[in-house]
């Protein structure tokens, strides 16, 4: 026998049945960039891996270890995208879209990154995701926080709450890697091979670990915003003020620095206590060099992004199971002249009547057995068509989900029938 071809580990197939939890979140993110005037933009799967190497930072997780990066046939060090922000700054230099230009841009779609898969974290992953470029206003900082709020309000996710740092800029973070190395200097045999590593690349990160027995030594550590720069001081303070007044609480959380490396002044996370370890569902921040560093004139930015896996976890944990998708009209004939009649009609239904739903089933199976189809299949209405019914040009059109009786009616007759039901639905 042929064996059965096993999917990549960590990638998942979005079945049927969660689609509606998909598209829940999907249309409120939609009408939420709407309402914040952002607009969409899509970019390749595939960049050059140099993109990431520069943007995201050669010592940090994702590029060290969790990239997937191959050489094509040409040559060339291909990467699957691990996030969306780089590619998008690429693509805003690609077309010169920031050229004395702003733009407020969303995303989405699916990111990999090679890390150990678990509940919540898998090598693909879907992300949607928004950067605003070219604005050093803390009031955009606020906004993009207040439409992550929005979202949830929108979705009616509870549990979440939001945790707030300024990181500076990159000359007063170099102060506070100072006194960081001296301190975890001094501590070296507390420290983990990880944060062994970190000291000498990139000790700010030995602040995200999430080993629990680095913990204590963590809280010890000196804390960021006694060396912040005045700058970044006003705008903190602003953004603070704004999200106050919008009635968003926040918990600052000093030892917030976030994995990658282009990151400047704010940075934020959403985090729940209902997803176990991966309780992360939202991050982001602002990234004011990272325009420069791809290449293109010193341009402020800020942006967050949103996992999509998680979120759709939140949505099935407060709100069970979606209903599964029925259609409106389940198709039921018997005999050949009445299957050809059936599938005519099918595409009559869909012409007159837009947005409607019908299924054709399986029209060689037995009558019975395609009535217990249409019944299962949660339709509202079978149309039936039997040899009498093409004889006399007549359809059967059967309530499934009422007691009503079944009427004999003309497809005209039909299609006024059921477009007053399916407006009764709405
Ligand atoms: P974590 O701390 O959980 O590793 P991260 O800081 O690496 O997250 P970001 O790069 O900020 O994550 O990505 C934004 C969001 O994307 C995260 O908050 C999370 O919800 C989601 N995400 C990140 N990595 C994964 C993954 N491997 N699988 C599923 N979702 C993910
Ligand atoms: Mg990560």
């Amino acid at each position: 026998m042929t064996s059965i071809i096993s999917p990549v580990k960590g990638m998942n197939d979005v079945l049927p049945d969660d689609e509606l939890l998909w598209e829940r979140l999907e249309t409120a993110a939609a009408e939420l960039f709407k309402a914040y005037d952002y607009h969409r933009i899509r970019i390749p799967v595939l960049e050059k891996t140099e993109l990431f190497r520069r943007s995201i930072g050669e010592a940090t997780d994702i590029v060290e270890k969790e990239m997937y990066t191959f050489e094509d046939r040409g040559g060339d060090s291909l990467t699957l995208r691990p996030e969306a922000t780089a590619g998008i700054v690429r693509a805003c230099l690609t077309h010169g879209l920031l050229h004395n230009r702003q733009q407020k841009l969303w995303c989405s779609g699916p990111m990999f990154r090679r890390e150990k898969p678990q509940k919540g974290r898998y090598r693909q992953f879907h992300q949607l995701s928004v950067e605003a470029l070219g604005y050093a206003e803390p009031e955009v900082d606020a906004e993009l926080i207040v439409m992550s709020a929005r979202l949830w309000r929108a979705l009616g996710i509870t549990h979440v709450s939001l945790e707030l740092n300024s990181i500076g800029t990159p000359e007063s973070r170099a102060g506070y890697r100072e006194v960081l190395v001296e301190y975890f200097s001094a501590h070296k045999d507390r420290l983990d091979a990880d944060s062994l590593r970190r000291l000498e690349r990139n000790p700010l990160r030995i602040l995200d670990s999430k080993n629990p027995d680095m913990a204590e030594l963590i809280a010890g550590a000196p804390v960021i915003s006694e060396y912040l720069d005045e700058g970044s001081r006003d705008h903190f303070e602003r953004l603070k003020g704004l999200l106050s007044d919008a009635g968003i609480p926040f918990k600052i959380n000093p030892r917030l620095v976030r994995g990658l490396d282009y990151y400047t002044r704010t940075v934020f996370e959403w985090v729940t206590d209902r997803l176990g370890a991966q309780s992360a569902v939202c991050a982001g921040g602002r990234y004011d060099g990272l325009v420069a560093q791809l290449g293109g004139r010193d341009t402020p930015a800020v942006g967050w992004a949103l996992g999509v896996e998680r979120v759709v976890e939140l949505l099935r944990l407060d709100q069970g199971a979606a209903e599964a998708r029925a259609p409106d009209v389940f198709v039921v004939s018997a005999g050949d002249a009445a299957r050809r009649v059936g599938f005519a009609a099918a595409e009559k239904l869909r012409d007159a009547l837009p947005g409607i739903s019908v299924s054709i089933g399986a029209p060689s199976a037995g009558f019975k057995a395609q009535f217990r189809r249409a019944d299962k299949s949660g339709a509202r209405f079978a149309l039936i068509i039997g040899e009498d019914e093409v004889a006399a040009q007549k359809f059967g059109l059967k309530p499934l989900r009422t007691d009503e009786p079944q009427l004999s009616l003309s497809l005209d007759e039909v299609v006024r029938q059921l477009s007053s039901a399916l407006e009764r639905r709405e």
